[in-house]
């Protein structure tokens, strides 16, 4: 019998550490032959500190909130006297809700050890690599990522097979494969959750593309913010290493790949492509002009591909499922799954993976649980500060890179802020232009200035100091920002506020004329 304690950077917040301290001490103290081992983040946030209890049959009872104080009541009460513990286990709505969703990025994360990699090789991992590394052609691994119609999961939606092909047929021996691991929308932690819970499917996933394009380093390029992250990643690579996955050599094919990883400083515009790369030479992370695109011109001015975490952690199911399996969940438009943050005023938050396709009102509702004390739902804020508000009267949009984009707001990278009925919109608005007005690289004079008088005129409406014209002023801004940005940052920095002028201008105008 074990005992598995999810430490995700969620659970060890909400005392995960404590409790597997509490555990260890009354094992030792009664004598018990039981392990206690962690997983990761299975995406009920909400429900942590979350326990598994497994019995030597594999029968598995999930245990949630536990305290300090419970650890007792579990093994006493349950591991010794077998008697059930009602109050203490997974409702059957959670397990619904979590049944609701599509695993495929997430499909290892909360059910196996992050820090031990035959746990990995157990269900199937690098399998994938092998059958590209020793089958499969650089070509016939792009075709395959082509037919699944899997796009950049970091924001921008851009075909995956393109990029990888583009970098590919770029001259030169010397490639790179880099991942985008500078999550830094708020509210949103997809790619800190895989890193630290399921780190070998981001690996197997970049060396299956090393393969594609012919790059024989990567790097990881991480913020510093995720410690948990890093000293996962790094342990993961490690092993990999020690196990042939990563090395001179591969399976004994002659290929050779190996990765390290870069700790960012942070810096949100870090995300942008060319920033990134100028941040990995040690630059200051500031983007550049566009082409040279960085398939042709990008580390060291060597063919580079960059994907994010997500992107990659797809590819390895791709290839033991097939293209054509990935492609046939979701829409015409957009394939397979996309994982979200949800977080905000929604009862039941944490990370879910869906299918594309489903509603807002599916995630927010069936999956979510509705909105918090019952208050009626407001308005979801979808891809972060480049993002838009989108109202109670677009829940029944589908979730699609196309369909999401009509209404003002973008995919994103994944975050989803739920807002209620007590949520002042214009101080949304000017949460988020606080957030890019402050990340700006400075570069340019529209973002850099535009943004901050934007700020300004956000700061003196919401003090009750709005005047007349403000709002035509805000909106001549944001139009002249959009138009006058070099990067995605300056470029969607406005959406926030144009949204909520388009669907909730009447806060504006009750600010301002009212003094509300
Ligand atoms: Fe920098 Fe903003 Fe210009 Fe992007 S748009 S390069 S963040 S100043």
């Amino acid at each position: 019998m074990k005992i598995i304690i999810g430490s995700g950077s969620c659970g060890i917040a909400a005392g995960a550490h404590k409790v597997q301290t509490a555990f260890e001490a009354i094992i030792a103290e009664k004598g018990l032959n039981l392990s206690v081992e962690q997983t990761g983040c299975i995406g009920t946030c909400y429900l942590e500190p979350i326990v598994d209890v497994v019995d030597d049959a594999g029968k598995k009872i999930t245990f949630v909130n536990v305290t300090t104080e419970d650890a007792m009541r579990i093994i006493d009460d349950y591991v010794v006297a077998q008697k059930e513990l009602a109050d203490l286990q997974i409702s059957q709505e959670d397990i619904t809700m979590i049944g609701k969703q599509k695993r495929i990025v997430l499909r290892n994360s909360g059910l196996i050890d992050p820090e031990q990699i035959d746990d990995y090789l157990a269900v199937d991992g690098y399998v994938a690599a092998q059958k590209c590394l020793l089958e499969l052609t650089p070509e016939d691994i792009i075709d395959t990522v082509k037919v699944a119609g899997l796009k950049g999961r970091g924001g921008a939606g851009f075909p995956t097979w393109f990029k990888w092909d583009a970098a590919k047929k770029s001259p030169g021996t010397t490639k790179y494969m880099v991942c985008n691991a500078d999550e830094g929308d708020p509210g949103a932690f997809m790619d800190r959750s895989v890193l630290e819970s399921d780190p070998h499917a981001l690996i197997e996933g970049m060396l299956i593309g090393a393969k594609a394009i012919g790059a024989s380093e990567g790097i990881i390029y991480v913020r510093a913010e995720y410690p948990l992250a890093i000293v996962r990643l790094q342990n993961a690579i490690d092993q990999a290493r020690e196990k042939g996955f990563l090395g001179d050599n591969l399976f004994e094919t002659g290929f050779n790949f190996d990765l390290r990883i870069k700790a960012g400083a942070g810096a949100f515009v870090c995300g942008e492509e060319t920033a990134l790369i100028a941040s990995l030479e040690g630059e200051r992370g500031m983007p550049r002009l566009k082409p040279p695109f960085p398939a042709q011109k990008g580390y060291w001015n060597k063919p580079t591909n960059i994907n994010n975490v997500e992107t990659f952690a797809n590819v390895p199911w791709i290839f033991r499922n097939g293209g054509d399996a990935y492609a046939a969940l979701g829409t015409q438009e957009s394939k397979g799954t996309k994982v979200f943050a949800l977080t905000g005023k929604v009862k039941k938050g944490g990370l879910v993976e869906i299918p594309m396709g489903l509603t807002l009102h599916d995630v927010i509702f069936d999956i979510g649980g509705g909105i918090k004390a019952d208050k009626a739902f407001k308005a979801v804020q979808m891809g972060g500060p480049s993002g838009g508000c989108i109202p109670a009267s677009l829940l029944g949009t589908q979730i699609d890179y196309a369909e999401i984009t009509k209404t003002g707001a973008i995919m994103g990278s994944g975050g989803m802020v739920v807002m209620d009925e007590t949520t002042c919109m214009v101080d949304m608005a000017r949460f988020f232009l606080d957030f890019t007005c402050k990340e700006s690289c400075g570069k340019c004079t529209y973002c850099r200035v535009g943004t901050t008088r934007m700020l300004e005129i956000l700061n003196r409406i919401t003090q009750g100091e709005g005047r007349d014209g403000d709002i035509e002023l805000l909106e001549e801004l944001c139009y002249k920002i959009k138009d006058g940005s070099l990067c995605g940052l300056g470029q969607t920095a406005p959406n926030p506020v144009l949204t909520t002028i388009k669907y909730f201008r009447n806060e504006y105008e009750d600010h301002i004329y009212n003094k509300k």
